[in-house]
């Protein structure tokens, strides 16, 4: 079994033991931190800390799932980074460059969605947007942070291409990909994409289209593609077993 992170320690010090008790305020007050909503002038959440206690604000105009996920990034800065000054912006599962950002960002994925709820709850499930909206919904999380959560715990082979509003796009990919395969990130999705709200389209595509590397000729991928609420397109993209 695999060591359990600090949140996941967290939670089981706490005695929370189902998704649905994961109630990130009550989590907060038991490390001294407390929850408060307002409106934010600029990102969804910062902290202040003094001694062993702290105040977490969070922008009461963003969505439960956002807020959600905010403080337990706060929290994350409140485990690791205690005493440093610290300039947040809030939940930034997208694009997350500065070490510290990554650190409470993955806190907070561990402790949304805990390795050891998350694994018996989806159990021999393939890799599928229906999974990622399962997880969604039953750790009441948004989509992506589902999704990218997923590529970590996951032991099936895909990638994650995220198309970010402004046109940027990123990628993420499973620890069972073949490590040799690498994403080309040039190949169009546009024209596949959905409408919000609508069911994900699928189609499928061989191996040699989006990735460069060894063995993949005669592979023909499956690929998925779904909106997210906050303006990203989400593409996934699974080698069949
Ligand atoms: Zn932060």
């Amino acid at each position: 079994m695999t060591s359990l992170s600090p949140a996941e320690e967290l939670l089981q010090d706490i005695g929370i033991t189902e998704p649905d008790e994961i109630d990130v305020e009550v989590i907060a007050w038991s490390v001294g931190a407390r929850v408060r909503y307002r409106a934010l002038p600029q990102g969804d959440a910062r902290i202040v800390g003094m001694g062993d206690r702290a105040i977490i604000t969070v922008d009461d105009r963003a969505s439960r799932v956002r807020q959600r996920f905010s403080v337990a990034h706060e929290l994350g800065h409140w485990h690791h980074h205690r005493g440093q000054r610290l300039i947040c912006h809030g939940s930034s599962t997208d694009s997350a460059d500065d070490t510290c950002e990554r650190e409470a960002d993955r806190y907070a994925a561990d402790l949304l969605m805990p390795r050891f709820m998350l694994e018996p709850s989806m159990a021999e499930a393939s890799m599928s947007f229906e999974l990622v909206n399962g997880v969604a919904r039953r750790f009441q999380v948004s989509r992506l942070a589902a999704a990218l959560r997923l590529a970590d715990v996951h032991t099936g082979r895909f990638a994650l291409i995220v198309d970010e509003p402004n046109g940027r796009r990123w990628f993420r990919r499973s620890a069972a990909l073949p490590r040799g395969w690498r994403l080309r990130l040039d190949v169009p999705m546009g024209e596949q994409g959905g409408e919000p709200g609508f069911q994900p389209k699928q189609w499928s595509v061989p191996a040699y289209r989006l990735f460069l590397g060894r063995n993949r000729s005669g592979i023909q991928l499956r690929c998925e593609t779904l909106h997210a609420a906050s303006g990203q397109r989400l593409t996934l993209i699974t080698v069949p077993v």
